[in-house]
């Protein structure tokens, strides 16, 4: 009877995994997930092994099953497109300005997407968080979701909140948080970043044209980069103008000096083009003051979807290495695909991002590449943000070759929480240091963040395709042993 019952559960839970995996296609003679997930898991296949990524139960060991199932199921959920397609457009429309519908909207969003890519609503749930990340080997990313402000007034309260945080981390176990996280949206009035990434980009355009505010900084813009944002001659900065940047930078400064108080790395996140330039010359002209010894403590950010990507990389590694500066950078892929796309062709211009996602792929490589050889001569720090498993194998791959020791600060690897468990497990099982980034705040906050993760994860070929086919192996794996232990005679 016992038997008989298990093995039906075994078998209902299979059915419904296959289940859950086929609406994902709208045309049943290309129902390319069902093809790729019945692909054997053959991730190990490519030349030497650094990363193990075939054995389930060892990457997995420490997670519970429920936990799994938790994770495999909302990672479906959040790649199937008519489920996204209602959340996103749920989330962006006006039904979130009635109350009672408001609350039932974030109530749901919470036991959904958000539990599973946010650490908790406030510093104390993500400190929780964080600890069972440490108690299984991985490390955080203390993230206030803060993003967007429009006044000095909430730049101010902002800030307060990232220096809170901050803080906040040194009543935890040592060397659980890898870095602290910072938008500069968050800091400067956004109205003022597009004013001052205008006039850097005229700056490049015509070198003789004078920024008197101008400080010390590495090089933020290339031949490549997009110039559409500023057709026309932009006015200088009025007074107030300049005294609102100056106090962005006075923010900033501080945010780093706590950190470097307190030996905590600080990410400067990337954010879309049009005040992106302004983003990299606050960070750039910091990190010249706070990065004077080995180990950087101001980082910046590069996306590598961006055309550009490269040639301002190799600027800002060389000028630093002129001026005796460690570069430290995190390297993403980039999240604001479809808006940068959008912005551009709006304007009749193409788009500053990739052709093809190969290109991507291969830009992100390169960038790896060039900084762990920066690394290895001493001169630069790499944050390698990804969840693409040949990317993450290529840079540890690389690492090895370079003889950069795994314990080195200076090369560390980072997914986003409620994505690429399986890889971060296996870097951590080869003995990288990684970290989950952990972003946290009220439901109601972290709304653009979870857009982004929406419009990320959807598709057939998303991030966590291959994540969920690790997970579901390792979950069948579990419950054939279950069944196979229930039929032995006690
Ligand atoms: C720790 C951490 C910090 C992050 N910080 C930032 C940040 O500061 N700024 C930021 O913008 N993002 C940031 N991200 C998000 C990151 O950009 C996305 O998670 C990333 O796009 C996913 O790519 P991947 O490297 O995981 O690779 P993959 O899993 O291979 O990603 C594939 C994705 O690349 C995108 N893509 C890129 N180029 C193309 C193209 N040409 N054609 C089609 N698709 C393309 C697609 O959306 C696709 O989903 C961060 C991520 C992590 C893990």
């Amino acid at each position: 009877m016992a038997i008989r019952s298990s093995q039906k559960l075994l078998q209902k839970f299979k059915k419904s995994l296959n289940t859950l995996a086929t609406p994902i296609t709208t045309d049943p003679s290309t129902n390319l997930v069902e093809k790729f997930d019945k692909l054997p898991v053959d991730i190990n296949s490519k030349t030497e092994q650094i990363l193990d990524l075939e054995d389930g139960e060892k990457l997995f060991s420490s997670v519970p099953t429920r936990s799994l199932l938790r994770s495999m199921m909302n990672q479906y959920m959040a790649s199937y497109d008519p489920i996204v397609d209602i959340g996103v457009w749920v989330m962006k429309s006006k039904l979130v300005e009635t109350m009672i519908i408001k609350n039932i909207i974030l109530g749901i969003v919470k036991h959904t997407f958000y539990d599973h890519f946010c650490a908790g609503e406030n510093l104390d749930e993500a400190n929780q968080t964080l600890q069972k990340l440490w108690n299984v080997g991985l490390k955080g990313i203390m993230d206030y979701g803060l993003e967007d402000a429009n006044d000095n007034a909430s730049c101010d309260r902002n800030l307060n909140e990232f220096l809170k945080t901050v803080e906040s981390t040194k009543l935890l176990p040592p060397f659980s948080v890898s870095y602290a996280c910072v938008k500069i949206t968050a800091i400067c009035p956004i109205s003022l970043l597009k004013r001052v990434s205008d006039l850097l980009r005229w700056e490049h355009k015509d070198p003789s044209f004078h920024l008197p505010w101008k400080i010390d900084t590495l090089p933020m813009l290339s031949d490549s980069s997009p110039f559409y944002h500023t057709l026309n001659r932009p006015d200088p900065l009025t007074p107030t103008e300049e005294h609102d940047l100056h106090q962005a930078h006075q923010r900033l400064l501080k945010l780093s000096e706590k950190c470097l108080e307190i030996n905590l790395p600080l990410l400067v996140d990337a954010e879309y083009s049009s005040v992106q330039p302004a983003i990299d010359y606050l960070t750039y002209s910091t990190m010249i003051r706070i990065n004077r010894n080995e180990n950087p403590i101001v980082y910046g950010t590069i996306q590598a979807y961006l055309k550009d990507s490269k040639e301002r990389l190799i600027q800002a590694t060389e000028t630093a290495e002129k001026m005796g500066i460690t570069l430290g950078l995190k390297l993403v892929r980039g999240a604001y695909l479809s808006s940068e796309s959008q912005v551009a062709s709006s304007l009749g211009f193409a788009s500053p991002v990739h052709e093809s996602i190969q290109k991507t792929h291969a830009s992100y490589d390169e960038c790896a590449s060039i900084m762990l050889q920066k690394v290895a001569k001493g001169t630069g720090a790499i944050l390698i943000a990804t969840h693409n498993i040949e990317s993450g194998r290529a840079a540890a791959t690389k690492a090895q070759e370079l003889g950069i020791e795994k314990s080195n600060q200076k090369v560390q690897f980072a997914q986003l929480k409620g994505m690429a468990d399986g890889l971060s497990f296996a870097l951590k099982n080869a003995g990288f240091q990684v970290s989950k980034y952990l972003p946290y705040g009220p439901v109601e906050m972290v709304i653009p963040y979870l857009l982004r993760r929406a419009e990320e994860n959807r598709g057939l070929l998303s991030a966590s395709t291959m994540d969920r086919q690790l997970m579901r192996k390792e979950v069948i794996r579990r419950l054939k042993l279950e069944s196979s232990n229930s039929e032995r005679p006690s």
